[in-house]
């Protein structure tokens, strides 16, 4: 069994985090398997050097050790652009000039006055650019970001063994087909348009170059695994089990976000709370 924690840092660990990195510890040691640690730094333009340290220091404190060297996604470049060429030569990719407010009119225009359908990633993009121009500009295309067509990428029907509990209790083998994908998943996003390659790709990668059988993270990612088992099946790729867990939210029933910085694993520390307090108050 292998396997990981992915945080991003850009912005202090909080108790969420901290769930999520002891739950995954705990189960690659009861099983004698391995726990690793990956920084989930593709965004150059949020991730600071400063949270990074405070991310080794804080697992440190939490009793939690990984090997060296740890997969950092800013090394990883090379890898998600062969990825994305090979997408885009096999048609399973196009070009998308849109805006938030250009998806926004056109996905609202069909059905005036009701609420667009809503995917992992906010509205459903209504594929407006699928077919044009713009969908036969290649990847790195300034201001152009990638989508996957959903409709050619998706075939059959898909499988992943759940372990944990998806946010309405979904546990077990979790069944879907091609055309749920495409209607609950619609042509996600795989490079945005400042160049980065999207979080659905770089973390379906990473997962198999870092061999893990066993994804331990919140059940806030839990609809996000279709596209990500869509994306192994497509890209011959094993497909790990899944642990979502429930979130930690705060006394308001809010989950907590990175600007949370009461509940920063640093704030507890410096009140005074020991590693099994924060055991204690994520339920461990
Ligand atoms: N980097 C993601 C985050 O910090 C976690 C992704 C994952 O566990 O798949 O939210």
């Amino acid at each position: 069994m292998i396997t990981r924690f992915a945080p991003s840092p850009t912005g202090p660990l909080h108790l969420g985090h901290a769930f999520s990195a002891l739950a995954a510890f705990d189960m690659a040691r009861a099983a004698g398997g391995q726990f690793l640690l990956r920084i989930e730094d593709i965004d150059q333009t949020r991730a600071r050097p400063e949270w990074e340290a405070q991310i080794y220091d804080d697992l440190h404190w939490l009793g939690i050790d990984w090997p060296e060297p740890v997969m950092r996604q800013s090394t990883r470049g090379a890898a998600y652009q062969a990825v994305l060429k090979d997408l885009f030569q096999n048609g399973f990719f196009y070009g998308c000039a849109c805006n938030r407010r250009d998806i926004l009119a056109a996905a609202s225009a069909p059905q005036e006055g009701a609420e667009p359908p809503a995917g992992p990633d906010g509205i459903l993009y209504p594929g407006t650019c699928r077919g044009t121009e713009i969908a036969l500009l290649p990847p790195g295309t300034p201001n152009v970001a990638h989508r996957l067509d959903m409709g050619q990428a998706a075939i059959g029907i898909y499988a992943f063994t759940e372990t944990g509990e998806g946010p309405n209790g979904e546990s077990g083998t979790i069944t879907f087909t091609a055309e749920e994908a495409v209607a609950l998943l619609g042509d996600v996003v795989l490079a945005r348009r400042d160049g980065f390659v999207a979080y659905h790709l770089a973390v379906v990668l990473d997962d198999a170059a870092q061999g893990i059988t066993h994804v331990v993270r919140g059940q806030d990612l839990f609809e996000a695994t279709r596209i990500h088992v869509v994306l192994q099946r497509l890209l011959g790729l094993p497909t790990p089990i899944y642990h979502h867990h429930r979130l930690i939210r705060d006394e308001a029933g809010k989950r907590l976000a990175k600007r949370d910085d009461a509940r920063a694993i640093a704030r507890y520390r410096e009140d005074g709370a020991s590693p099994d307090d924060i055991r204690r108050m994520v339920g461990l």
